[in-house]
């Protein structure tokens, strides 16, 4: 799970760093050059001197910028501020007015470049490293882009979006073709998903291991439980309770203990003429769905860093919808995956 914590990047004087390695050679030692003032724009710091140095191997002469700061009139850790406010759910211009309560004045373009920026470098920073559990889920918000299911990937690690695509993640096709590049890129080794049957297949096609979000799992049990037992016969109530107290217990053998309980049934009449599936097959059913599925419950047992539920990705989407109504205004699909990828990461 992601911990949100306040940390902006440092921002060094000149005078407490010095080039490490010359940009035009291997060079690794310099000759002070000169400096000049320059202005920024930070919380703190009005100017900063930034030094001119000498490679004595090649002789060519480079402005070396400290920690934190760069061409731009920007510091780091400015760009990060003017970004939180956006984060934390200010529009543009909110964010622009906040920041000038504290006599700082950056313009909403400035602020939306801001949040650019630091969509690109968290997708530089999350291109190659590794993910070993991903969370998968799907969403469809109204507003974003064309309206289409998007579906999103989060490392459960660290708990942030890894990225996210227009894929309907009742499409197995679609989500095998979304699913097999991560794997392959970062080496995705476990999936934690709902119970949706094409997450199923695609795990089982890709050999990966799967464990399914047991509140999901809960909730329609829970509720298919209720529903059943308005109609079943006394007999079968205690069955039906049974089933509910083995998912919330998740002991290793529960698929043998349901298996045990689909014995009870007598034969169905199921298919034959003028028979119904009565609610006692529906029981039936039920139970032996949940034994068929029972290694995708329990993988989080014994496999480390695993979580039981998908919570971890709720939380990143949940993240994304609070930011879907100023990404609407994005013009291109790119650019407001860059502001729900911000967006999704949060504070961090
Ligand atoms: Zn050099």
């Amino acid at each position: 799970m992601s911990i949100v914590t306040l940390q902006l990047p440092d921002v060094k004087d000149s005078r407490e760093t010095r080039p490490n390695r010359c940009p035009y050679c291997t060079g690794e030692t310099f000759q002070r050059w000169g400096g000049t003032a320059k202005r920024v724009s930070d919380p703190h710091l009005g100017e900063v001197r930034v030094y001119r140095y000498r490679c004595c191997r090649c002789r060519r002469t480079f402005r070396h910028y400290p920690e934190g700061i760069g061409r731009g009139r920007q510091t780091a850790r400015m760009r990060a501020l003017a970004a939180i406010g956006w984060i934390l759910g200010m529009s543009y211009r909110g964010s622009s007015r906040y920041l000038s309560a504290f006599g700082i004045s950056l313009s909403r373009m400035s602020i939306w470049r801001d949040v650019q920026q630091r969509a690109e470098g968290l997708a530089r920073e999350h291109h190659w490293k590794p993910v070993r559990v991903l969370g998968l889920d799907g969403a469809t918000v109204r507003g974003w882009g064309k309206n289409q299911p998007v579906l999103i990937a989060v490392d459960m690690g660290t708990g942030e979006p890894v990225t996210i695509d227009y894929v309907d993640e009742k499409d197995p096709r679609a989500v095998k073709k979304f699913l097999e590049p991560l794997m392959q890129r970062l080496g995705v080794s476990v999936i934690v998903t709902d119970d949706l049957s094409s997450y199923k297949q695609v795990a089982e096609a890709l050999q990966l291991e799967h464990q399914i979000c047991q509140f999901h799992v809960r909730r329609w049990v829970g509720l298919a439980v209720h529903e059943l037992k308005q109609s079943l016969s006394p007999e079968w109530i205690g069955v039906a309770d049974e089933v509910r107290q083995i998912l919330r217990d998740l002991p290793i053998a529960g698929d043998q203990r349901l298996v045990g309980l689909s014995r009870l049934f007598p034969p169905s009449q199921w298919g034959r003429t003028g028979s119904e599936f009565t609610p006692v097959d529906k029981l039936r059913s039920l139970i032996i769905r949940l034994a068929e599925n029972w290694a995708q419950f329990r993988v989080f047992d014994w496999q480390p860093d695993v979580p039981w539920t998908n919570n971890p990705t709720e939380q990143v989407i949940g993240r994304m919808k609070m930011r879907a109504r100023t990404v609407r205004g994005y013009k291109n699909w790119s650019g407001m995956v860059s502001g729900l990828m911000v967006a999704g990461v949060g504070i961090a």
